[in-house]
């Protein structure tokens, strides 16, 4: 239940309050570098796609939404529609669009806007994720999650 961007939602949820370095969106959190790198190695979420909170920033509005989870249903959005302009999960199809005739996969709206740079950083790169951790681990002391911006 993280609403703030900045604050890793794991340390918050100890009650102990550190800045996100990159964002999830899987787990819908934002994790320092502390919980990054735990989040990276544990079985359960090391196969997450996780970007930088700088670049996710500056990703696109609508990629930021689609890359979220159905704050209704707690599902991950599948399908956009384009008659409402906003993306839906699976139980939202069924509740609210099901008449809407102009609905894309989500994969489809990714591919697109793959091509553009900001989107390339989110994708899973999972030699890039431990090639970090391998860096983070060495130099732990003013570590930064992702490469030197461009
Ligand atoms: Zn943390
Ligand atoms: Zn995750
Ligand atoms: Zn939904
Ligand atoms: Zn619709």
């Amino acid at each position: 239940m993280a609403t703030n961007l900045t604050i890793c939602g794991i340390c918050d949820f100890r009650q102990t309050t550190r800045a996100s370095a990159v964002w999830c969106s899987e787990c819908d959190e934002g994790l320092c570098q502390k919980c990054t790198e735990h989040h990276s190695i544990s079985k359960a979420t090391r196969g997450h796609c996780t970007v930088s909170i700088d670049k996710y920033k500056k990703l696109p509005p609508t990629i930021l939404e689609i890359t979220q989870t159905c704050k209704c249903h707690s599902e991950k959005f599948q399908i956009y529609c384009n008659k409402h302009d906003c993306p839906c999960c699976k139980k939202c199809i069924v509740d609210t669009h099901n008449e809407c005739k102009d609905l894309i996969d989500i994969d489809d709206v990714l591919k697109e806007v793959k091509s553009s740079n900001a989107f390339v950083d989110i994708e899973c790169n999972l030699t890039e994720i431990s090639e970090n951790i391998k860096r983070i681990r060495k130099n732990k002391r003013k570590c930064r999650v992702g490469n030197k911006n461009d």
